[in-house]
């Protein structure tokens, strides 16, 4: 599991991110953290990779506190939507990569891309080069280069933002498919309410660095906690 503990964020500018934040996240839940621009998610996101260090509080993985655990140790991967892919690679060593750096032998890089190029359709263009790609075949490749590791916990920030409506809907429908296969835990951070509804086990809705209510969608839908709460999703008044 993740677990975030009392978690606080303050910037030297004294802008703070993030508040007393603690939740729990179970090994292979979806787990979303949704909210408007500027509530902290992102800034959470970035602390649970080691991006960022909290100002106090803290974040283990599994009984392991994750300061004991430098950030190319820790076991997971992120996303984000301005994902960018190496234009002079072809499909495939654009998979490979991480495992190229990781000293991963030449078969083994092989069968593994090509494993997953399957799963995320990607296997009739492993020779082509980014700039002759779609958008969502682009977006496909970046979520491929990051699970290609195998990560236990993959961080996804706003992964979909960049693609158009159409292909958004069809990249969540595949996202869901993606989990309920390899069943790894999933953090996805978005400030779309529909996207946080269709996909996760949970929802976490933040405002202003704070909490606001953790809960399945219906139960956010059903049982907003509060005013925020309702207003952002949508509830029934
Ligand atoms: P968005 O959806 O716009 O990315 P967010 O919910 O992800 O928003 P964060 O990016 O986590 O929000 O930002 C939370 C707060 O912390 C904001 O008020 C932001 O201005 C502030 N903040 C984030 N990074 C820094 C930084 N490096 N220095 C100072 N303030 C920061």
């Amino acid at each position: 599991s993740v677990r975030y503990q009392h978690l606080h964020k303050a910037f030297g500018d004294g802008s703070v991110a993030l508040q007393d934040f603690s939740l729990e996240v179970a090994d292979g839940e979806f787990l979303t953290f949704l909210g408007p621009s500027g509530c902290g998610k992102t800034t959470t996101l970035r602390m649970t990779a080691g991006l960022e260090t909290p100002t106090s509080g803290e974040i283990f993985f599994g009984e392991r506190p994750v300061v004991d655990l430098p950030p190319g140790r820790r076991n997971i991967a992120m996303v984000f939507q301005s994902y960018a892919l190496y234009p002079h690679m072809t499909v495939q060593q654009n998979l490979e990569y991480p495992l190229r750096k990781q000293g991963v032998a030449r078969d083994e890089r092989a069968r593994r891309a090509t494993a997953l190029a399957a799963t995320l359709q990607l296997d009739a263009l492993l020779h082509r080069r980014p700039k002759h790609l779609s958008g969502g075949q682009q977006q496909r490749v970046a979520l491929g280069r990051a699970l290609i590791r195998e990560p236990e916990v993959f961080l996804l920030d706003e992964p979909l933002s960049n693609l158009d409506a159409e292909l958004r809907t069809q990249m969540r429908a595949e996202l869901i498919q993606l989990h309920r296969r390899i069943g790894r835990t999933m953090i996805y951070v978005t400030h779309d309410q529909v996207e946080a509804m269709t996909m996760s086990t949970r929802i976490a809705v933040m405002s202003k660095g704070e909490l606001q209510q953790v809960g399945t969608p219906l139960e956010i839908y059903r049982e907003p906690r509060n005013r925020f709460v309702a207003a952002f999703v949508g509830s029934p008044a």
